[in-house]
């Protein structure tokens, strides 16, 4: 029997019917998803872009009421937004990538305390800076002793603010005066120095710098290391070398835990030299050994000046020397004791001057 022709027609009327509509389906649900997935980038990048501006620019447009969201609400967004970008700031590298290598290093160009403020416009008060865009490895405490230094206190924030932004250190300039014209005592400042420099922030490492040396090389990173370290390691003045394997003087840093671990410094070395030794002293009696740069990373300058008044060679020293293990846990910083005459935040140091005594 023939098949009735109109019921065949019928049949292939709703399949083609249902294939369309199938096909509507499918382009319906492509495009759902297709539009989706243009949809997610997008607002990925806006919101990496309102964080970019809440960084730093400042030139961002600020939600109004214009826009129907409430300002208060706004804001508050915002600086939500603000405290989250600081805590994922990555950390910086362990080899910052804006170091430049050797550096000319010269006193006969004049500086002056307005040039330094031009060129270092991104300091805050008190010589403090942190990286902007990573989080410092360490936070570091600059300790200059000081007396009647102005002049080479000038070329040393002349040459070292730079460096040491490059170095991405989270850091500040603490410049340790002594108060009065008794007889000098430098590792004495250097232990009021630390002290200080805790009541302002929570430092973790400390860098003792003579006021007169510049570094010759940015490499020379003047942060903390597994064991404290020896900075100036190749001087002018010693024709870049190093005048003896315990030599400790110049510049040197050491952890918090490394200061402790000694007593700090000596306070009882009044005039010139020994308690660079008897640091050395203190290091290798609690079994430390001393890191250094290579001669090459570790040239620095000093600048030439006649030996300070007051500040005479001490004639105690070498007895002084011959007896750290002795008294080093008597003397140091926890026997620490001297009187703020004053503290003075400037734009590129915080200035500490202080009544240490006398002998
Ligand atoms: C002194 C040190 C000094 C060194 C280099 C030594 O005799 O004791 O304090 O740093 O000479 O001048």
């Amino acid at each position: 029997m023939a098949a009735d022709p109109s019921v065949n027609f019928k049949l292939l009327h709703r399949t083609c019917k249902l294939v369309v509509l199938l096909c509507f389906l499918h382009i319906t649900v492509t495009i759902f998803f297709y539009v989706r997935s243009l949809d997610i980038p997008s607002a990925f990048v806006q919101n990496q872009q309102n964080h970019n501006n809440s960084t730093g620019t400042g030139t961002e447009s600020k939600p109004s009421l214009d826009a129907g969201v409430p300002v208060t609400r706004a804001n508050d967004t915002q600086s939500k937004e603000e405290g989250e970008q600081k805590k994922r700031l990555d950390k910086c590298p362990e080899t910052s990538p804006l170091l430049v290598g050797p550096l000319r290093v010269e006193f006969n160009i004049p500086v002056s305390l307005e040039l330094i403020k031009k060129e270092n416009g991104r300091l805050e008060p008190g010589g403090r800076y942190k990286p902007k865009d990573c989080k410092a490895l360490q936070k570091v405490a600059i300790i200059i002793p000081f007396r009647k230094r102005d002049e080479h206190l000038k070329y040393w924030l002349y040459y070292l603010h730079p460096i040491l932004q490059r170095q991405q250190l989270d850091y500040g300039v603490y410049v340790i005066n002594q108060d009065g014209d008794e007889i000098f005592n430098r590792a004495k400042l250097l232990n009021v120095g630390y002290a200080e420099a805790l009541k302002d922030y929570d430092y973790e490492c400390f860098v003792f710098s003579d006021v007169d040396l510049i570094p010759m090389d940015d490499r020379n990173t003047y942060k903390c290391f597994s064991q404290p370290r020896h900075l100036s390691v190749s001087m002018d003045k010693f024709s870049f070398r190093l005048p003896y394997n315990q030599y400790f003087g110049g510049v040197s840093s050491m952890s918090k835990e490394q200061f402790l671990t000694i007593n700090g410094f000596p306070n009882n070395y009044w005039g010139w030299g020994g308690e660079d030794d008897d640091i050395y002293n203190r290091l290798a009696s609690k079994g430390m050994s001393i890191s250094r740069p290579s001669g090459e990373v570790g040239k620095c300058r000093m600048i030439r000046h006649e030996r300070d008044k007051k500040n005479e060679p001490n004639p105690q020293r070498f007895d002084r020397i011959a007896h750290t293990r002795e008294t080093m846990n008597k003397d140091g910083i926890k026997s620490l004791s001297y009187r703020l005459v004053s503290k003075q935040t400037f734009d590129l140091f915080t200035k500490i001057t202080v009544d240490i005594g006398k002998p």
